[in-house]
């Protein structure tokens, strides 16, 4: 097939590597071309415009940072992408255009009304497991818009990870990875005091860390974020601006279904701290930084609440 991959980053280089190993003809495009270097080098086409790329694919698959990002690609825009040279302007009819960035339900929406109105077909599937289910092609993706598209597409899906569901309409798979990510910020937070509490009591964090993932307390990011941390190895990975990203738009939604969430609140509290710090394009286990005692958040926790 001839499958088109937009944004070849931290993400999109490990997963468009592996259309490639599995003998597709791809066709390349993103912001900074020397990040697709390396795919061009193993064979893959190389367009100047999001367009180009649409204009030349059965298949457009998008893997960029921010919902700005997704609506400069899809639909042309002020800086990277000149108008007219989006993918919705470009792709010929029946091309299935698929968002495998982390971006608004409500975007999703959009996009797949603006494709079905030219014949094209949308989904969304953002995905969760990081740089290394991206690396190991073991990622779990979590896919909205039309179930026969999905059906279509799904051996595609199935060369990029190993968790594949449909959850329902366009718009659908962001929900979802929205839910994903309040438990990842929580779940980031809660590991981060456990081990500093762990420290702070005399012990020995590596250790802990390696007892607890084991137990109860197991998570993924326990697993694979706590070493790197405890290692002072902050690069990413996944990083604070995009879980910050993130986790407004999850805010966003749910202010719009009136649900409270307290623990999302604070996650996004610490993240913007860290942010502030500088800390926005290193991995999100930056956070153990914070509770180390020479960044203040010790005092500014303790300190008596009104
Ligand atoms: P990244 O390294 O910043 O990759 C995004 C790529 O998209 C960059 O190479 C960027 O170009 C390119 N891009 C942005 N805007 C573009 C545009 N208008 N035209 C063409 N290319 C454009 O980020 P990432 O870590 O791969 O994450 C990508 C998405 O996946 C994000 O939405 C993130 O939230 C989500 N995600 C990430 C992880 C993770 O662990 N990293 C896990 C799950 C989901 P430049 O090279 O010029 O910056």
């Amino acid at each position: 097939m001839r499958i088109g991959f937009i944004g070849t980053g931290i993400m999109g280089r490990s997963m468009a590597g592996h259309l490639l190993a599995a003998g597709h003809s791809l066709h390349v495009f993103n912001r900074t071309r020397a990040k697709a270097e390396p795919l061009v080098e193993r064979g893959a086409l190389w367009h100047d415009t999001p367009g180009d790329v649409a204009a030349a694919c059965d298949v457009v698959i998008t893997m960029v940072g921010l919902p700005t990002d997704v609506e400069e690609v899809y639909f042309g825009g002020p800086a990277a992408v000149p108008t007219g040279q989006g993918i919705i302007d470009r792709a010929r009819t029946g091309t299935v255009l698929i968002d495998m960035t982390t971006s608004s339900p409500m975007l999703a929406e959009r996009i797949a009304m603006a494709a079905g109105a030219r014949g094209l077909e949308a989904l969304d599937a953002p995905v969760s497991g990081g740089d290394v289910g991206a690396r190991n092609a073991a990622l779990v993706i979590m896919a909205g818009g039309d179930r026969e598209t999905f059906a279509r597409v799904q051996p595609i899906l199935g060369l990029l990870g190993k968790s594949i569901t449909h959850l329902g309409p366009a718009g659908a798979g962001q929900r979802c990875k929205l839910a994903n990510q309040v438990a990842v910020a929580i779940g980031m937070v809660a590991w981060c005091e456990a081990l500093a509490h762990a420290q702070a009591g005399g012990l020995d964090p590596a250790a802990v860390q390696q007892v607890i993932a084991g137990g109860a307390a197991g998570s993924w990011a326990l697993t694979n974020l706590a070493p790197r941390a405890l290692a002072g190895d902050v690069a990413p990975g996944f990083m604070v601006k995009h879980l910050l990203k993130d986790l407004a738009i999850a805010r966003e939604c749910a202010a719009a279904t009136g649900i409270d969430l307290p623990g999302l609140a604070t996650g996004e509290r610490l993240f913007t701290i860290a942010a502030e710090k500088g800390w926005a394009s290193d991995g999100t286990q930056v956070l153990y930084r914070l509770y180390s005692p020479s960044e203040g958040l010790r005092q500014r926790s303790s300190s008596p609440r009104p």
